[in-house]
């Protein structure tokens, strides 16, 4: 039998890691010490009590059936209640929340309900994969958005023109970013509501870092804008917040016609959220304000260690105001793929490649903060030997 990929498939974007992929492999075959920031995966273990939670959620066995597809009202209302708590923002339970199997597979499905063969959806480059791939599976075509350093890593609405934004049915945007670690402003929200609502596009806005953040900033819900609710949703997620990166659990939250819409999708394709993960969902949005302190506390340690570090040894990042990235210019002759390369091979560190999320990414890597302050000293020590002598 011979095997023939859908078109589908070969229009993905190439994958560019696999040479690092197996660099890195070799490496760890060679027992070399190697210090991981390359994947964006809390590496803490998920708090106490929401571990407790699923222990006695996963004794009864009332859970082990198939989920309700819309999730526990239970789980519903405690995401309406921390989105009101959090961000001020009123959410009917019962038809602008929906639970899903962490926000990858939302933003993933998201074009399925909504795109047509041959319409276009509006993508930050560099960004999250899930965008583009997601945009593809449903016929439809990626038309980039540059996030530039000149413009704060923000896209720039007044440069897509007239024609464009009619071809235009959907745009995803992301702050905190990933992979720049890049924060917006009320002005560029309500920017995006105007453009969208002239243009008649709906926002999927994905919110993922709103809860990693330092120096007292507080990143706000595209949904605070005015009228936001009239042209998009917003995808949110457990996973970064709360170290629950395995578990799946997160929601898109706003536009009711579009959820419903969502929410067909996945009534077709899924069967919810294992329902002792809902009830230990429910607990970890309890507290919240709690488990963000702690986190936020390690994280701002580790971020002052690495960006100052890497400054004080000659390099010219910034630090970041949100998110466990840094997002770090290359120097000399480097690209962004040689730079990755030889931090492996020179200096045993991973990193990504900014090109790997768009090819607006060249000239950058990016640093997931994703070990103790400990390992980022010794990463630290290595560049500056290695790179700034
Ligand atoms: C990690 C991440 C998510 C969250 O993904 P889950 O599927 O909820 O685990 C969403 N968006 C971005 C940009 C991310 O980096």
């Amino acid at each position: 039998m011979k095997v023939d990929y859908a078109e589908r498939l070969k229009q993905l974007p190439p994958y560019l890691f696999e040479e690092i992929d197996k660099a890195k492999q070799k490496a760890i075959n060679e027992g070399r010490p190697i210090i991981d920031l390359g994947v964006g995966d809390p590496d803490t273990p998920t708090p106490d009590i929401i571990i407790k939670k699923l222990q006695e959620a996963v004794q009864d066995p009332s859970t082990h059936q198939y989920a309700l597809n819309r999730g526990l009202s239970a789980l519903r209302e405690e995401m309406a209640v921390w989105y009101k708590k959090r961000f001020g923002i009123d959410l009917d339970p019962a038809t602008e929340v929906l639970p899903l199997l962490g926000s990858k597979e939302g933003i993933a499905h998201v074009p399925l309900a909504f795109i047509n063969p041959g319409d276009e959806v509006l993508i930050p480059d560099p960004g999250y994969p899930p965008y583009t791939s997601g945009t593809i599976f449903a016929g439809g075509k990626a038309h980039f958005m540059p996030l530039l350093k000149e413009n704060n890593f923000l896209p720039d609405l007044d440069a897509i023109d007239k024609d464009t934004a009619k071809r235009c049915k959907l745009m995803h945007l992301n702050y905190p970013n990933n992979p720049t670690g890049a924060v917006c402003d009320k002005a560029f929200y309500e920017k995006a509501v105007k453009f969208a609502r002239e243009n008649n596009i709906m926002i999927c806005s994905d919110a993922a870092y709103t809860e990693m953040s330092f120096d007292g900033y507080r990143p706000m819900s595209f949904l605070e804008i005015d009228r936001a609710k009239e042209v998009g949703i917003e995808f949110h997620s457990l996973s970064k917040t709360f170290n629950m990166t395995g578990w799946r659990v997160g929601m898109a939250v706003g536009n009711a016609e579009m959820l419903n819409g969502l929410g067909k999708v996945k009534a077709n394709i899924d069967s919810g959220i294992f329902t002792a993960v809902q009830i230990a969902a429910i607990e970890a949005l309890k507290h919240a304000d709690q488990v963000k302190e702690t986190m936020n506390k390690i994280y701002t340690e580790r971020r002052n260690v690495l960006a100052e570090g890497l400054k004080e040894a000659g390099w010219d990042v910034k630090a970041p105001l949100a998110t466990f990235y840094l997002w770090a210019p290359v120097f000399g002759n480097y690209d962004s793929f040689s730079l990755a390369k030889d931090m492996l091979e020179k200096a045993d560190i991973i990193v990504t490649p900014g090109n790997g999320f768009g090819k607006s990414g060249e000239g950058y890597i990016r640093m997931a903060m994703t070990v103790g302050p400990k390992q980022l000293k010794e990463a630290v020590a290595r560049i500056k030997k290695v790179f700034f002598k």
